[in-house]
């Protein structure tokens, strides 16, 4: 038996990709100490893992990441210099065989750094290839079309980056990544939740990248699913940002009085404020999404990573309206395989939206396309490849 210790960040769309992996690892006879906060304990300990907490997880909530990539540098290597103190001796003392950290555990790729413990990447949402890109190729493609502002905030995310960076690195003797490494994190084996074929650019990926589909897990207490007739339109802008009242009204106004059913996550949004909801809606702080997902025939999302993979999954197509980072190279992704449409700001006018969302709804070459990415996910081995994979690698 050995021990392995997960280090991730403790958000859904980071989380969720995991707990299959876990459980698979836990029935093979593997040690599992996973790191989250609170709200996760319940998740961790179901997989069989030993929950143990970062600390505070108010420290987690993410900014709005004005200033784009070096934004979510910024915040990730100030929660390294705060988490790290508490961390290694902890991890000193449980001596783990190896680690596992999520892409964007910047704290994850330097723990291991300090300890000298081998470590496998897991990648919930799409990495960059860190040998055949460069920094200044990233920084003119993240920031070469953007408003002045976000150029500033970019600028003022660098700086915090690098005086964070330089003082942890002074601490403990580390080497901080730079942006493309940063958004690589590549380790020595690396465990990819989606296809290759969905993933950009998945065939110039070395074979240390195991490219494993999402982990699905299928819904353990099903609704029983309601003798509607009509077509379901699901909505969701994920776990994070979706505090989106004009977005929602917009819908409303779309989707409202048509020939379907739309159920709708509101989310942080404060529901009073959107005013009443059409007949044909049903609106849900927080959905049970794999369910929903099972019997939707159309998505409306923000493109997080995880939400676009149950989607395709359930060969559901989508409309696609991101709002941060790699939301829009998801969304892109997505409607470059022929899967959906990706939503524009002036997209959100209710006519609009609503001849877009009949289209992907109508035209059956969407769903076709959402059906082909699912066959890649199935095909990817799952949750108990991706343990075979670890286990494999641990050994050697
Ligand atoms: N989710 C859910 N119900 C909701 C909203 C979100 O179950 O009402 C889940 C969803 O199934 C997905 C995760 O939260 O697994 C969101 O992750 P994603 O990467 O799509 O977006 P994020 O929330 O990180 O922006």
């Amino acid at each position: 038996m050995s021990t392995a210790v997960v280090l991730n960040l403790p958000e859904y769309g980071h989380m969720n990709a995991t707990f299959a992996l876990v459980a698979e690892l836990v029935r093979s006879g593997e040690r599992v100490v996973y790191y989250a906060t609170e709200p996760f304990r319940e998740r961790v300990e179901a997989t069989g893992a030993e929950y143990r907490c970062y600390g505070d997880p108010s420290i987690f909530r993410p900014p709005a990441h004005s200033g784009g990539l070096y934004g979510v540098m910024a915040f990730a290597i100030g929660l390294a210099e705060r988490v790290l103190p508490g961390l290694l001796p902890e991890l000193r003392a449980l001596a783990p065989d190896y680690l596992l950290i999520d892409s964007l555990c910047v704290w994850g790729n330097l723990a291991r750094q300090v300890l000298e413990t081998p470590a496998a990447m897991l990648g919930s949402v799409f990495v960059t290839d860190e040998r055949r890109m460069t920094v200044e190729d990233m920084v003119r493609h993240a920031y070469g079309q953007v408003p002045r502002e976000v150029l500033l905030s970019g600028i003022d995310a660098l700086n915090t980056y690098l005086m964070t960076a330089q003082r942890i690195d002074r601490q403990f003797g580390t080497e901080s990544p730079n942006m493309v490494e940063f958004f690589s994190n590549r380790q020595s084996l690396n465990i990819i939740f989606t296809s290759r074929y969905f993933h950009l650019a998945g065939d110039a990926y070395d074979d240390t990248y195991k490219f494993v589909g999402p982990s699905i897990e299928a819904s353990a207490n099903p609704e029983a699913a309601a003798p509607d007739p009509r077509p379901l339109v699901y909505i969701s802008m994920g776990s994070i940002f979706n505090d989106l009242p004009d977005f929602y009204r917009a819908c409303f106004e779309a989707f409202g009085g048509a020939e379907y059913r739309v159920m709708m996550a509101t989310g942080k949004v404060d529901r009073a404020a959107l005013g009443a909801a059409p007949e044909n809606f049903e609106l849900r702080e927080f959905v049970p999404q794999l369910q929903v997902l099972s019997q939707a025939s159309l998505f409306v999302t923000h493109g997080g990573m995880n939400s676009v993979s149950e989607a395709l999954w359930h060969e559901v197509p989508l409309l696609v309206f991101p709002q941060h980072g790699d939301q829009h190279l998801v969304a892109a992704r997505a409607a470059e395989l022929g899967a959906g449409l990706t939503l524009r700001p002036p997209d959100i006018e209710p006519r609009k939206l609503r001849e877009m969302g009949d289209r992907v709804l109508r035209e059956p070459a969407f769903r076709a396309a959402a059906r082909q990415i699912a066959g890649s996910f199935r095909d990817a081995g799952g949750p108990r490849r991706a343990a075979s994979e670890i286990l494999a690698w641990s050994r050697r």
